[in-house]
């Protein structure tokens, strides 16, 4: 039975930070907004209005295109693509087209087979559409969105497997989120995917006759929309069928796709230069000047956490998978230096901070443990004042309070008793109070050595340095 490859290729579109619209001074920063609040003539498409170029979008797209390592053009032209929508006012959108900001660059991603460079064929820049909002039978259309700056980024056909395109996804996402160009909020709407997939047989280097899916808001709807869309494609080829170039819609609700139009009824989009707006060149200067903008990037800060802090590749990948938990940990590293190996740290931040932060539901950086905060208490740890349960403790307290890990230890008396004369006179005590208990230790019960270090750290209330104890124990047991 003929084997298929699947061949899938990615449109996304993000929402870039700005303070202003594309082309107009509006706030770009219009969620919650009531509706038709963020307008102005240039944006409601007012006959006589002119656009004006958000120098700051055309930056982060820059920005954007270097960290995805592609070419960036000199010389960059926008130009209108016409069709007509409600929710486009001025019947067509302006875009970059026969030359746009950045081509042909990569983003490399994990497979089961190693790490692999997905193709990234151009990114350009764009303005998006207004809404519309159906109620009660009725539809409202909202401006606000119309003329937010747009970053499109196409991809080569180069994913072979739904894990990939989520791979893909995430790591794009987290990368745009990394240099601040997109908020990569989803929930929002400020990333939205077009799938485009074809499948042919295993061996074959000629790509079949792919579809695209238009539409879809989340990573959930893009893999369930393949793999509907794979069985599909999969089901009419083997029984002979040939498959048609189209336009597909996802029912989530329904999980299928429908037919949006047909390859006779694409759109011709006329596309022209804005013969309102200058061609752009792109300085060299100021390519480089924003370069040296961009942050280390997530995967070359990942690699560097295996090879500075000698982390294993999935901790590093958990310490990097947002620019202000790595920041925290870089930080947290320094303060703590050569008191507890960076791999213990990882496991502290990983662990119970992880579970504190989450628990708030505040970000990292701004909790009030702060790196130097959590420093000294993993010193008192690794200086042995006091044992792992108790600094779990003091970090609850200290995640509450705001207070110093020193101040509640000594408040509350926490610090560990390594004192050997006291721990001695306390074991001494112990036993000479429970002779039966030592007797049947000695026929050979040594199950019972267990609960003679839980008396002692019952007694300490867990202060008792539990090697001390379990030496003085096995002294005396064993004499
Ligand atoms: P269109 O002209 O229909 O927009 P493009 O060639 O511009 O098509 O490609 C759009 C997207 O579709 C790109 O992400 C590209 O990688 C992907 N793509 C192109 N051909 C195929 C194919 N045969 N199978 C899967 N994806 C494809
Ligand atoms: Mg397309
Ligand atoms: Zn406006």
């Amino acid at each position: 039975m003929t084997q298929y490859e699947v061949v899938i290729g990615l449109e996304v579109h993000a929402e870039l930070i700005t303070k202003s619209k594309m082309f107009c001074s509006c706030s770009a920063d219009f969620f919650g907004a009531a509706p038709n609040t963020h307008v102005c003539p240039v944006c409601l498409a007012m006959p006589g209005a002119l656009p004006v170029i958000n120098k700051e979008a055309v930056a982060q797209t820059i920005r954007a295109g270097l960290a995805l390592h592609c070419t960036i053009a000199e010389d960059v032209r926008f130009e209108r693509k016409n069709y007509t929508y409600p929710d486009l006012p001025k019947g067509y959108q302006i875009s970059q087209y026969e030359l746009p900001q950045a081509v042909r660059g990569w983003l490399e991603i994990d497979t089961p087979n190693g790490p692999k460079r997905i193709g990234i064929t151009r990114a350009h820049l764009e303005e998006d559409t207004g809404k519309l909002v159906h109620e009660n039978g009725i539809s409202l259309v909202d401006y606000n969105r119309a003329g937010v700056p747009l970053l499109e980024i196409v991809s080569e056909p180069d994913m072979r497997s739904i894990e990939e395109v989520n791979e893909y996804l995430t790591r794009l996402r987290q990368l745009l989120i990394y240099i601040g160009a997109s908020t990569g909020d989803l929930e929002k709407g400020a990333m939205r995917m077009e799938a485009n997939v074809s499948l042919r047989p295993a061996g074959s280097q000629e790509l079949g006759t792919k579809v695209e899916i238009k539409n879809l808001n989340s990573f959930r709807s893009v893999r369930n929309a393949l793999a509907y869309e794979i069985a599909r494609q999969e089901r009419v080829l083997r029984s002979g069928g040939k498959i048609e170039q189209v336009t597909l819609g996802w029912l989530e609700q329904e999980g299928r796709t429908y037919v949006q139009r047909s390859k006779e009824d694409a759109h011709d989009y006329r596309y022209f230069p804005e013969p309102d707006l200058p061609s752009l060149h792109i300085d060299r200067a100021w390519v480089d000047e924003l370069a040296a903008s961009l942050p280390e990037l997530p995967r070359e800060r990942r690699r560097r956490f295996v090879e500075q802090y000698g982390l294993n590749e999935k901790d590093a990948d958990i310490l990097t998978a947002e620019r202000a938990i790595a920041d925290y940990f870089d930080a947290l590293v320094s303060e703590v230096g050569e008191a507890l190996p960076p791999k213990k740290i990882a496991n502290w931040v990983m662990g119970d901070l992880f579970r504190l932060v989450n628990e708030s539901g505040r970000s990292i950086a701004d909790i009030s443990v702060t790196p130097a905060r959590f420093a000294a208490l993993l010193k008192l740890v690794a200086g042995k004042t006091i044992n792992a349960n108790t600094a779990s403790q003091v970090l609850k307290s200290m995640f509450k309070t705001g207070e110093d890990a020193m101040s509640i230890v000594e408040r509350e008396g926490l610090a560990q008793v390594s004192d050997a004369t006291a721990l001695a006179q306390m074991v001494d005590r112990l036993l000479s109070e429970h002779p039966d208990e030592v007797a049947r230790y000695r026929d050979g019960k040594t199950q019972l050595f267990g609960w003679f270090v839980g008396q002692i750290m019952r007694e300490t209330r867990g202060k008792a340095n539990p090697n001390i104890v379990r030496q003085l124990l096995k002294e005396r047991l064993e004499a």
